[in-house]
């Protein structure tokens, strides 16, 4: 974790260790665990940078839960779209039920705004958002999640489900772009 990495030719520095990570999962997981009610909710999962994420909070939870994923896109290399892209399972139904909705990273607000408003549509009932990295000074539209891991500045992180034109989501750590 101490050396910097290297993709696709751009440097990224050591940010946030694995050891963080967990310490800071296992306390949502018991925050969440206050919050949540009688009733079994769904866990779901933005495919693909929050994988590692969702697995490990999912597992840190004591209460049951269902898990399902969706995917989303709107990134190439550094760069947001503008425009999300939602995919959703033929076989996942919210109707009436508790969304956990547990995403990598909060960016310009737009994937959460997006999401939020297709749950909504689909008749869930509750929706807790949990995010690990929030970037507030990156927001276009507005958006504040209900649990955040990290608030980090506006710069491109990499690790743990994050990736940079498809590498480094299997990294164990966070590491932030060396600019320039
Ligand atoms: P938003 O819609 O909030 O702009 O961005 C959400 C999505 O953009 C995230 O799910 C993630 O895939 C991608 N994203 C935003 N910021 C970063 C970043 O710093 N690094 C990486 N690897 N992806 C990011």
């Amino acid at each position: 974790m101490s050396q910097p990495v290297e993709l696709h030719g751009r440097l990224f520095h050591p940010f946030i260790s694995a050891q963080q990570i967990n310490e800071r999962t296992s306390a949502l997981a018991r925050e969440l665990d206050e919050a949540i009610g009688l009733e079994t909710p769904i866990a779901l999962g933005v495919l693909n940078g929050a994988i590692l994420f969702h697995s490990d909070l999912i597992r840190a939870f004591t209460f049951d839960v269902e898990v399902a994923y969706l995917r989303t896109r709107s990134y190439s290399g550094m760069k947001s779209s503008g425009k999300v892209d939602i995919e959703w399972p033929d076989d996942l139904s919210v109707n009436g039920r508790h969304v956990i909705l547990i995403e990598d990273i909060v960016d310009s607000g737009r994937t959460l705004v997006a999401l939020t408003k297709e749950l909504k549509e689909r008749g869930a009932a509750r929706i807790t958002s949990i995010v690990l990295l929030d970037k507030p000074a990156a927001r276009i539209v507005p958006y504040k999640p209900d649990f955040v891991g990290f608030e980090i500045p506006n710069a491109f992180v990499i690790g743990y489900g994050l990736d940079f034109d498809g590498l480094g989501r299997n990294l164990s750590s966070i590491y932030q772009v060396v600019e320039g």
